[in-house]
């Protein structure tokens, strides 16, 4: 038996039964595999049947306003794959009549279509014999090929690449490479691998060698620079919090925050340039980006907020500010002050190009 044919029989065994997987037609399959992408299974769940309901076509989609595809994304996280889906989906209407391509070339040719994505979904709803690579099935290729460089290298890169492109060629691709994802997410496990429920443990050059827990093995990135920012939690005359939304290019484009901006120091007289006199602190959140640090130091605060940083501001009864797509640093020191606000985001699948 090859390990491909190993890993569709122990994915039929073994496969969690997800919505996406019994209703597999392109649109679903699709919507699923943009919010898996740094996202938590059980945190999609909710979002994926609301978000169907509400959108069950790329038409509908298309026709909806990008405030309304934002509203419903609130509490996913990183927006961009929203506004790159919207986007898509109105690409799709104007090129390919409302349907989604069967067609890779097509398909990778829409907004915030990468290697991975288009693998995922052209593989499982269209059959198409394309590879996919998410950190699930880097994790699982490093050790069953026992690559023991940086899988983020460019040439462990295409060494694992071409080895999900020859599992892929197979007659059910769609089925080999949900296994991986699937092997990756339940047994093949950052810690504790359990190799012995492993349908490659015979082939697996990371287990024979003893390394597999060591694997991969990645290079500490380097320290990103500490940028200050200085925000203002103010009310007004009903109790409503104050919010700003962003710019819409650039970091958090279009989101709204807690009034504020960047600052040479944590001064709260810098809360000036947004149109706010700064009381005490409040508390002080840190959010990571993949090239900065932000400390956001939040104080109480009084006054109207300007748009001179945002493109408007809106006071939202903290009822609604759920319903809102705030950005991260947002949601943590809103939280930090005492604002209930469901979380969102975990340690999901990681998409890889
Ligand atoms: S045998 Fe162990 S280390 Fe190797 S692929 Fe399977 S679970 Fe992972």
């Amino acid at each position: 038996m090859s390990r491909a044919d190993a890993l569709v029989a122990w994915y039929r065994a073994h496969r969690r039964d997800l919505p996406w997987r019994r209703d597999p037609r392109p649109w679903p399959v699709w919507v699923s595999e943009v919010m898996l992408q740094q996202t938590r299974v059980e945190s999609v769940l909710p979002y994926f049947a609301r978000f169907l309901e509400r959108f069950p076509t790329p038409a509908a989609l298309a026709a909806a306003p990008l405030d309304d595809v934002l509203a419903a994304w609130a509490g996913l996280g990183y927006y961009r794959r929203a506004r790159h889906l919207h986007q898509a989906a109105q690409q799709v209407v104007e090129r390919h009549g409302g349907e989604v391509p069967d067609d890779p070339e097509a398909f990778a040719a829409l907004a915030g279509v990468g290697r991975y994505t288009c693998g995922a979904v052209q593989s499982i709803a269209f059959g198409r014999r394309l590879p996919v690579l998410d950190g699930n099935v880097e994790r699982v290729l490093c050790r069953l090929y026992r690559v023991e460089d940086d899988p983020r290298g460019p040439a462990p890169r295409r060494r694992l690449w071409d080895a999900a492109s020859a599992l892929a060629d197979h007659p059910h691709p769609g089925e080999v490479n949900q296994a991986l994802m699937e092997l990756g997410a339940t047994v093949c496990t950052p810690r504790s691998p359990r190799c012995l429920l492993c349908p490659l443990q015979a082939d697996c050059a990371a287990r024979a060698a003893g390394v597999a827990e060591d694997l991969p093995r990645k290079a500490k990135r380097k320290a990103r620079p500490t940028i200050t920012v200085v925000a203002g939690l103010a009310r007004d005359p009903d109790g409503a919090v104050w919010v700003a939304r962003r710019p819409d290019d650039g970091l958090l484009a279009g989101l709204w925050e807690l009034p504020g901006l960047e600052a040479p120091d944590a001064d709260a007289r810098h809360l000036a340039g947004v149109g706010l006199v700064g009381g005490g602190e409040a508390t002080v959140v840190e959010h990571g980006f993949t090239h900065r640090v932000w400390a956001v130091h939040v104080y109480r605060a009084r006054g109207t907020p300007t748009t001179a940083h945002h493109t408007a501001v809106r006071a939202v009864p903290e009822a609604e500010l759920p319903t809102l797509a705030l950005t991260g640093p947002a949601l943590k020191a809103l939280r930090a002050c005492g604002v209930k606000l469901p979380h969102r985001r975990g340690a999901g699948r990681k998409r890889l190009s």
